[in-house]
This record gives structure tokens, C-alpha cells and sequence, in this order.
């Protein structure tokens, strides 16, 4: 005999009944010997909550002596179940014709306390209060109804949504959403969880008032629960931190929006994604989550925590900031995300469904006995009374009456067993009741620091190649979320004029839901069919179009001059219009960083001589060279431009710099200019930071110099590809979207006679070498005049095939370092995580696949060293990396295919490309030497400029004003000064009318660098000067919740408790980073200009 436990925290359940109550609610409520809410409701949302004196038995239908007539007769939830004692009767007041249940004296579980409309009352409850009644005496399964949606994999978004295509796969979101609201407002017992808002968001917007206002109540009742409430279900090895964050915040304010605190969901709910990354744990974390469940750790992992009953654990996602802001309380389901075998009652399954009546497929013993020994062997791997059942899997309940129907007996009889002996007791749950119970529990559980890559569903099955998967889509990806921070920046800058200005009407909103969907776990994956992956590209591409209007609104409107603004998309091809004819032309350069930069400007030209000026009228030194063959060959006949016009722009924090560009002369465009004289292999090329030098026989890299350290490194880099295994005796697993496995360890280099052609440009800006490893993979090792880092740009492609044998390309450097099997990969392009060959560090591996096996996520950097020195390569998009021996570290760049990996996807990862004979992709690897202890203040500013890379707009010189009788502005910066260089802008987006988002993160872990790993502190009300911060809030990291606010169930590690923080008081004017931590804040602003425009420099 347990008792009714109180809730932890001291939360008001307020029934609010206007009016006067019924006369016997009166007499009861008012003298309560021994009071128990009890909650009844059923169809038409009528629901009323009765007192009990005494305690009702907690079987079902016991509807005698509830009172009132006339209401449905189905109890929802009772307060106290059977043979559990009764705490302290509860204060229940009537003022008024108001009546208050403070919570701490309720008995809990249970006592859902819900609306009242015929009453005319509002009535709070949801959340873990509304959580059903649990038997602590018996084995509880929570049964959790659920449907996985998946925002596009093998068919596209709206092909999901709409249920078009069926005969690809038969699924239509919109259909599932109608029918499990009406499944669940037949009957209050029963309840579901929905995780996905891309396809919520669009259903909401369909329906019409009684329907919005059903939906409601069911969440209001905890009956419908949002679970993750990310626009998708994100992945976590190939999404960068910036977009992970945005995605899951345009998720949450909708469903805040639309269903108020009863819709923020308390469960992360990631059971699909292939591998879990502690950044994206941490991210949970300060969203304010209370725990997260996961369906998919690699199979290893699993068996040892099943044996150790460690499948739920406490996961300390962050070293940098203290515990437990950063822990996240972790479970692995049991199956993935799908029901226990037997018991798949969607119409999408052919399990029988329960026969309970008189008759001869009567299966009622057969179901139940069956249903008991899973429960059993289930619950040996956990450690409390309580085990989850996923019933549901990827697009179930388009008809939700076969769940619901089956389940609703199943419940019914195994709980009938308990008559007879059974200590069974299941009942419909969701994920936060469940992770209610295991906190009820009060254990204390094993710590976790790692993260959960790489996954392997078995022996040589090893999910790392779609860390590489798609390519060019994961660069469009990237590039697109830094054009999304750029217009969402300017649109908060520019204000209405930039929604509203000459060129039409602006929106970010098309960009920001297009980079969300492309989070999705079969999105920038690279898992999807090539139909998919089109519709992604073309969902961002119209992004873009959008996003650009507002940009041209918002830059006449900050720089006062209507210029023909043009965009040129295609400049890594070097393809661009405007330049290659254009006799003079206006760059305008806009800086989305917190600190001055000074970045590269390359456009296509044809004439031979340019005079370039800066913002203030001075020449800034150019130069013209020839186009690449690489890039002729690229580009085909996309364009005709001969030459390349290079120069250095700078521009000023959140800010744009003008330069003026002007031909001076036009040479004759048949002839390209002369390239300095190869006479032999070039031996080297450097500037004032970094020398390379090249082996004169075979062209490759062979050293690296750091001249400002005096460090140097034998660096030997070039490509090879693996040989794509088609599946062997051991087992007929082929390399595929989502596998990577090699048929052989050694990999084959691309350039077959060991040496590679080469030439050299040398100009006072730059300093080149063009390595040609074949016809279809090509580099240029360039350095730029002032940039302390080495640039190779590579470009792979067609993949050739015709050998039958499928390939995987790797750049391989490799290098004298000591390092000891360990490497280093970023987690979501932010924290630093160190990896060790053929180890993990939570289990003893046995290692199947040596160089699949020892792939790992790199988003942003991958890094080895040794005591001394330390060689970072930064990447421009996500790829898959390894140290494969030591000294070495890899990345794989492109991938084409000839077999499906038999994953669902149903096709091979061939890319026919533009050209349909294979697609070619360009990307830039940065590779930085230096000491150990100053590596980070290199590599962490290098990664932040490529995530955030400034942005060129090009315009035909001269446009009219914008405002008349205003001089146009050359420069601007909407700062006051520049942030530390440890201090990122991460986010400045409009909220609202005359609100701002903005996020600033202290972008260094701790003890990473000397000076730049110290906590640095930022007067917020001093920083902008494009408007006055009138008032500032500060808020969780997903913006929906008030910081102070934030409520997080803390969990007991085995190691110790960690007590949160209290919530310190704001000021703005010292706003204080810690390593690694982010601040988000709304601001209520001012423009300087009436209207929007702010004032300049
Ligand atoms: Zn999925």
C-alpha cells in the first residue's frame, strides 16, 4: 500500500467556474471528509470534475454516484488507484463562484482537473499532472500511441502530407492527424504524441474553428501531447548547431502559439536519427527539456546497457557549462520506435487484431500470454517498475480505429489478468507520464559524456557514409542557413522597409521553414530518393528568391540609394552576368559577424585591367587572372568570362562596405592573360603567415610552414577512393546512402602514376598551385595575402562508374605527428569531441569494419596532434572523417554508388548532376598549423566565418535615392563597436512588431585557449546603433519561454546531484558569457528612423 504522492513543485490547478456551482458540487466540495478529484468526460469536450467521498475503486465505467446527469459516462483519470491510501485531503476554496485546488495538496497522480465549458470555465491540466494512474505495486507498461512522419524521405513533403504517390509508399499525414483527433475524442482514456510541426503547422491551417477548438482541449487535457516540437525531427550528425537551434525554436513558438504552455513539449523525442550528438543534447538542455528519448544506438552499445540495465542514463552533454545545465536525462527504447513483434494493429501491418468475442478466432489468451512475456523480458533490461511501448511506426494511423481499437482490449484483458495472479498493468501513456515515473523512481543514473556515433545496426553495418551523402545538397544546405541569419539580420535591421521597400515584398519566412525542413533526418542526410532531394533543393531555392527581395528592400533602404541590386548564385563557377560585361559596377559587401573581416572577392570578368575603390574612394589593389580549366570545365557554357577579377574587401561589423569597380582596360577577350611560366613543378607558395611546399617531382603537398610560429610539418595530402563493397561472404551489406562500407582497408589513389600535373599563379593577392589528379579530380592549394591558413579547394567529379565498381573519394593528409590513434571532431560545428580508433569509451568494441567503423560526423573541423602541434582542416559543409593511422586524418568529399544499402531508401546514391554523366562538387578545406595551446583561437574564428561567411551583392553603378534629399551611405555597421572575438552574434532576427531575437554565445569550451576561453561580458543597451534597446527579456535558447520560467526535472547521476543555478537578475548593460554558453534575449527597439530605416555610420 503506497500513498497518493504530491507533486514536486508547488503548481496551482485552478478551477475557474463563473457562476454559480451546482448546488451538490457546493455541499460536497465544501466538506470533504477525504476528498479525491476525479475527471469524467467523453464526446462534445464535456468535461466535469466530481469528488469522491470515499475513494472510488479504479475500475472502469464506475460512473454511480458521480452526480450530475446527462454527462458521458467514461472516467478520464481517478485520482487514487486501487489499493493506494489517500493523503491529507486538499484545500479546496469556492470564492466568488471560484473554486482552487492548490496542486501540492492534491493527490497525484492523476487528477486531471479540465475545462468545463457547459459551466462556462477555463480549467489548466496538462503536463505531468494530467499523466493516468500508475500501479506501484505491479510492472506498469506505458503504452504510447504514436506516429513517425517523416518531412520528406521517399516522397516529397507535400506528397507525404496529402497522401499523393501512394503506390510509392501509401502514407498521407493529413488523413493521420483527422482521424487520430477523432479517435481520441471518442474516448478519454486514450492519448497521443505527434513530433513533427512541418506537417502539424500546414494540417492546423486546413481546419476550421470546432476543430482547432477539439484539438485544443485534448491538449489542454495532456491527452494530445507535442513530443520534440521541432519543425522535424532533426538529425544530429550532418545539422550545424545554428540551424539545429533555429528548427527546433520555429517549432516550439508555433505550438506555444497555437496551444499555450499546455503545448510546450517536455520530451526531446529523436527515434529515428542515425546516431545522437551531445551538442544536440545540450541544445535540449537549455530549450528546458526534461529528458530525451532515442530509438537507435549502435548495437553493441545497446546489448552491453541491456545487460547492465543502463538503456536509460544521465547525459552530461556539455564540460563546459556546469552541471546540470547541460544534462539531459536519456532513455533507448526497447525497439527502435515500432511495437513489439505481434502486436502492429496499423492497416499498414498484418498482425491479427484481438478477437474477443464468441468465436472461433477467439485469441484473447494467445494475445495476452504473449503480451506478458514481452513485458517481462522487457522490463529485466530496465530498472523501475515502469517500461514504454512504441505502438505506432513510421505513418501509422491514417486509420487510427485499428490502434486504438486492438489497444483499448489489449488494455481491457491484460489487466483483467490481473484477477487471476497478473502483475501486469498497462494503459495508454506518452513519453512525458512515462519519464514522470522513472523521476518518481528517485534513482540515481549512470553518467554518459560521449555522444552515440558512430551507430551500427550489426556486424560491418555501419551508418557513416551519409555523413558524407549528397554533397552538394549539404553544402546548398549550409550556405543557405548563412543566407538565411543574413536576411533575418537585415530584415531586423531595416525593419519594415525591408518587408515593404521597392523591390516587392520581402519574407524570410520561405527560407527559415525551407532550412528547417532540410534538418530533417532524411533531409541533409543525404537518405532520401533523388526526387526528394530535388524538392529540398527547390524549397531552399525559393527561400532564396524571397529572402533576396527583402535583402535588396533592406540594403537601399540602410545604404539610401535604389540600386538594380543583382545576386549571383553560380560565383563558385565563377558565372556572373553583370561582371563579365559590365564596364563599371558597384560590390557591395555585407558582413553578418560581430567583428571587422576582410574576405576575398573573386567575379568573373573579360576585361584585362580594373581600378577597384574602396568606401572611401581609395584604390584598393587588384588583380585579373585566368579562369581554371578546372572551372571551364565546370561551368561548360554557362558563361564566357576569360578572367577572374580578385581583390581584398573589408567590411565593418553587422555591416555592408561599397566598392566601385571600374575596367580600365579591355584586352583583347580571345587572349587570356599570361600565367607566370611553370617551368618546372612549383616548389612552393606562401605569404606573410604560411609557406607550402610542394615535391618537385610528384606536385603534391609535402610541408607546411607556420612562419609567424616557426613551426613546420611534413604534410603529405592527395585523394584516394575506397572501393564501395557490394556485399561479401561475411555478410551482403553493400556500401549504400546510409552505409559506408569499403570492400578493402587501402584505398586507391585517384592519380594513378603517382604524380600530379600541376601550375602556379602568383600574384601580389595570391599565390596558387593547380594540382590535376585526373580528368575528374582537380585542386588549387591557395593562399591569400594576409590569411594565416592554407586553402584547398577541390573538385571531384563525375565519379566514373564504368568499371562497375562504385567509389568513395577521400582527401587524406597525411603527416609525422605522434598521435596516439586519437583524433578530434566538432559535435553540430560546436563542441570538440575526442575520438579514439577502434575504441569506445563506454563499451568494450569489437571492431568490424576498420576504416568504416572509425568514421565520425565532422561538421565544421576535424583535427590531430600531437604534444606540440596541432593540424586543423575546417570543412565548408558536413562530411565523414577518420584518422585511419596514425599521423593521418581523412575527409570523404564525394561518394557515387552502384547498390542500394537495403535502409528503405530503395535506390543507389548516384547523382547524375547538371550534366546527367555524374555530378561534380567544389567545397574548400581550410587547414590550419599551429601550437596546441593557440590552435582554438584559430580554428574557432575560421569556423565562424565559414558558417557566417560575409555576402556579396553586385549592382550596375548609379541608382536614384532612396530618400530624397539623403546622401547614400558607402558604409555601414549597425554596431557600436565590435564584439569580443570570443563572442559570436549567433542570432538577430525580428520576433515581433518591435521585438528582436538575439543570441549571443561565448563560441570557445572551456580551457581551450588561454585569453579566449575566460567568461567575457557585453553591454547589450551599448552594442546596435541602428536602434535603442528599450527593454530586454531573456529567455530559454528556444525564445518561446521567459529564462526565469524554465522548470527542468533534475536527475541524480550515480557520481553525485548537481544543483541548478538560480537564475540571476538581468542587466543588460553587463551581459556576462561563460565558455560555451548562449544567451538569448528579446529586446523591444527603437529605430533611429521613423518607419524602420535606421541611421548610419
Ligand atoms: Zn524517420
Amino acid at each position: 500500500m503506497g500513498r497518493c504522492r504530491r507533486p514536486p513543485r508547488e503548481e496551482r490547478l485552478a478551477v475557474s467556474i463563473t457562476g454559480a456551482p451546482p448546488p451538490h458540487w457546493r455541499q460536497s466540495v465544501m466538506s470533504p471528509p477525504r476528498l479525491c478529484v476525479c475527471v469524467w468526460g467523453g464526446g462534445g469536450g464535456v468535461f466535469v470534475v466530481f469528488r469522491y467521498d470515499p475513494p472510488p475503486r479504479a475500475a472502469a465505467n464506475q460512473s454511480a454516484g458521480c452526480g450530475l446527469s446527462g454527462f458521458p459516462r467514461r472516467p478520464l483519470a481517478l485520482a487514487c488507484p486501487e489499493g493506494v491510501e489517500w493523503g491529507p485531503p486538499p484545500q479546496v476554496m469556492w470564492t466568488g463562484g471560484h473554486m482552487t485546488v492548490p496542486a501540492s495538496d492534491m493527490a497525484v497522480p492523476g487528477a486531471v482537473v479540465l475545462l468545463l465549458p457547459l459551466l462556462g470555465a477555463a480549467v489548466a491540466g496538462c503536463g505531468y499532472q494530467s499523466c493516468p494512474p500508475t500501479r506501484p505495486d505491479l510492472l506498469n507498461v506505458h503504452l504510447v500511441p504514436h506516429t513517425h512522419d517523416d518531412v520528406g524521405w521517399l516522397k516529397t513533403v507535400e506528397q507525404y502530407f496529402y497522401g499523393v504517390r501512394n503506390e510509392v509508399q501509401h502514407a498521407g499525414v493529413q488523413y493521420i492527424l483527422d482521424s487520430v483527433v477523432a479517435q481520441l475524442a471518442a474516448d478519454p482514456s486514450r492519448r497521443f504524441i505527434y513530433a513533427e510541426v512541418a506537417f502539424l503547422a500546414r494540417w492546423w491551417r486546413q481546419q476550421d474553428e470546432a476543430t482547432r477548438r477539439t484539438v485544443r482541449q485534448l491538449v489542454e487535457q495532456g491527452r494530445l501531447e507535442f513530443v520534440g516540437g521541432g519543425w522535424c525531427m532533426s538529425d544530429e550528425a550532418a545539422a550545424h548547431y545554428s540551424p539545429a537551434i533555429e528548427q527546433l525554436a520555429l517549432g516550439r513558438r508555433f505550438l506555444r502559439r497555437e496551444f499555450g504552455a499546455c503545448g510546450t513539449p517536455r520530451v526531446a523525442w529523436q527515434i529515428d536519427p542515425f546516431g545522437h550528438s551531445r551538442q544536440l543534447a545540450a541544445i535540449f538542455a537549455q530549450m528546458g527539456y526534461d529528458g530525451l528519448f532515442v530509438g537507435r544506438v549502435d548495437y553493441q552499445d545497446k546489448a552491453t546497457r541491456e545487460q547492465l540495465r543502463e538503456m536509460e542514463l544521465l547525459w552530461r552533454a556539455s564540460t563546459s557549462l556546469p552541471p546540470p545545465a547541460a544534462d539531459l536525462f536519456t532513455g533507448i527504447l526497447p525497439n527502435v520506435y515500432n511495437p513489439p513483434s505481434g502486436f502492429c494493429w496499423d492497416q499498414l501491418c498484418s498482425d491479427p487484431p484481438v478477437v474477443d468475442e464468441d468465436s472461433e478466432e477467439n485469441n484473447v489468451d494467445n494475445i495476452v500470454s504473449t503480451f506478458l512475456q514481452i513485458a517481462a523480458s522487457q522490463a529485466e533490461h530496465y530498472r523501475t517498475n515502469h517500461i514504454i511501448m512504441t505502438m505506432g511506426s513510421d505513418f501509422h494511423y491514417e486509420n487510427a480505429n485499428l490502434w486504438f481499437k486492438n489497444m483499448d482490449k489489449l488494455i481491457a484483458h491484460v489487466n483483467a489478468r490481473q484477477a487471476n495472479g497478473s502483475r501486469v498493468h498497462v494503459l495508454y501513456s506518452t513519453p512525458s507520464c512515462y519519464l514522470w515515473e522513472l523521476y518518481r523512481a528517485n534513482l540515481s543514473w549512470s553518467l554518459k559524456m560521449d555522444d552515440f556515433f558512430p551507430y551500427a545496426d550489426g556486424p560491418h553495418q555501419f551508418w557513416t557514409g551519409y555523413f558524407t551523402s549528397r554533397p552538394a545538397f549539404k553544402r546548398y544546405e549550409r550556405l543557405s542557413n548563412n543566407f538565411l541569419q543574413i536576411c533575418s539580420q537585415l530584415e531586423a535591421l531595416a525593419g519594415m522597409a525591408a518587408r515593404e521597400g521597392p523591390y516587392g515584398p520581402g519574407d524570410s519566412s520561405v527560407l527559415r521553414e525551407a532550412v528547417a525542413v532540410a534538418q530533417h533526418h532524411d533531409a541533409v542526410t543525404g537518405t532520401e530518393k533523388q526526387h526528394v532531394a530535388d524538392d529540398y533543393a527547390r524549397q531552399l531555392a525559393a527561400g532564396w528568391e524571397s529572402c533576396q527581395l527583402l535583402v535588396a528592400n533592406a540594403l537601399a533602404s540602410l545604404s539610401g540609394s535604389k540600386e538594380n541590386f543583382v545576386f549571383c548564385n553560380a560565383l563558385n563557377i565563377s558565372i556572373c552576368p553583370l561582371t563579365e560585361v559590365a564596364s563599371r559596377f558597384t560590390v557591395i559587401l555585407y558582413n553578418p559577424l560581430g567583428r571587422h573581416v576582410s574576405w576575398p572577392i573573386r567575379l568573373p570578368v573579360n576585361g584585362a585591367s580594373y581600378a577597384v575603390t574602396d568606401p572611401q574612394g581609395q584604390p584598393v589593389p587588384s588583380e585579373v587572372v585566368p579562369i581554371s580549366n578546372f572551372t571551364h570545365r565546370l561551368r561548360g557554357d554557362g558563361s564566357n568570362a576569360t578572367r577572374e577579377l580578385l581583390f581584398q574587401a573589408s567590411a565593418p561589423p553587422l555591416g555592408f562596405s561599397t566598392f566601385t569597380v571600374s575596367r580600365m582596360s579591355r584586352g583583347d577577350p580571345r587572349v587570356p592573360p599570361a600565367q607566370t611560366p611553370a617551368l618546372t613543378q612549383p616548389q612552393e607558395i606562401q605569404n606573410e603567415h604560411v609557406r607550402v611546399l610542394f615535391d618537385p617531382l610528384t606536385g603534391h603537398l609535402k610541408e607546411i610552414q607556420n612562419l609567424d610560429k616557426s613551426i613546420s610539418l611534413p604534410v603529405f595530402q592527395s585523394f584516394y577512393w575506397y572501393n564501395a563493397s557490394i556485399g561479401n561472404n561475411e555478410t551482403p551489406q553493400a556500401s549504400g546512402a546510409y552505409i559506408f562500407r569499403p570492400n578493402s582497408s587501402k584505398p586507391i589513389p585517384v592519380s594513378g602514376s603517382k604524380q600530379v600535373s600541376t601550375y602556379l599563379v602568383k600574384n601580389r593577392l595570391v599565390q596558387e598551385v593547380h594540382q590535376n589528379f585526373s580528368s575528374w579530380c582537380s585542386q588549387v592549394v591557395r593562399l591569400h595575402a594576409g590569411q594565416p591558413y592554407v586553402e584547398l579547394e577541390w573538385t571531384v567529379g563525375p565519379i566514373p562508374v564504368a568499371d562497375g565498381w562504385g567509389k568513395e573519394i577521400i582527401s587524406r593528409f597525411e603527416t609525422t605527428l605522434q598521435t596516439d590513434a586519437r583524433f578530434y571532431t566538432d559535435s553540430n560545428g560546436r563542441q570538440i569531441l575526442e575520438r579514439r580508433r577502434d575504441y569506445r569509451p563506454t563499451w568494450n568494441l569489437s571492431q568490424t569494419e576498420p576504416v568504416a567503423g572509425n568514421y565520425y560526423p565532422v561538421n565544421s573541423r576535424i583535427f590531430i596532434k600531437d604534444k606540440k602541434f596541432q593540424l586543423t582542416v575546417l570543412t565548408d559543409r558536413s562530411q565523414g572523417g577518420s584518422s585511419i593511422f596514425d599521423g593521418s586524418l581523412e575527409l570523404m568529399v564525394h561518394r557515387r554508388l552502384l547498390y542500394d544499402d537495403n535502409r528503405g531508401v530503395g535506390e543507389p546514391l548516384v547523382e547524375l548532376g547538371a550534366s546527367k554523366q555524374g555530378l561534380v562538387v567544389r567545397g574548400r578545406h581550410l587547414v590550419l598549423l599551429d601550437t596546441v595551446e593557440s590552435a582554438a583561437d584559430q580554428h574557432r574564428l575560421l569556423a565562424q566565418e565559414l558558417f557566417m561567411a560575409p555576402y556579396t551583392v553586385l549592382a550596375p553603378s548609379g541608382g536614384p535615392s532612396y530618400r530624397r534629399g539623403h546622401p547614400s551611405l558607402q558604409q555601414f555597421s549597425a554596431l557600436r563597436r565590435e564584439l569580443p572575438p570570443n563572442v559570436h552574434l549567433l542570432t538577430l532576427a525580428p520576433w515581433d512588431a518591435s521585438t528582436l531575437l538575439l543570441r549571443l554565445e561565448h563560441q570557445f569550451e572551456r580551457g581551450e585557449s588561454a585569453n579566449s576561453s575566460q567568461p567575457t561580458t557585453v553591454d547589450l543597451l551599448n552594442l546596435f546603433s541602428a536602434f535603442t534597446i528599450t527593454s530586454v527579456q531573456e529567455m530559454s535558447l528556444g525564445a518561446d519561454l521567459p529564462l526565469n520560467a524554465v522548470s527542468r526535472l533534475v536527475w541524480t547521476p550515480t557520481t553525485g546531484p548537481a544543483q541548478p543555478q538560480p537564475v540571476p537578475k538581468l542587466d543588460p548593460s553587463q551581459v556576462t558569457l561563460q565558455p560555451m554558453e548562449i544567451r538569448t534575449f528579446l529586446a523591444t527597439v527603437q529605430y533611429k528612423v521613423p518607419g524602420g530605416g535606421p541611421a548610419g555610420l
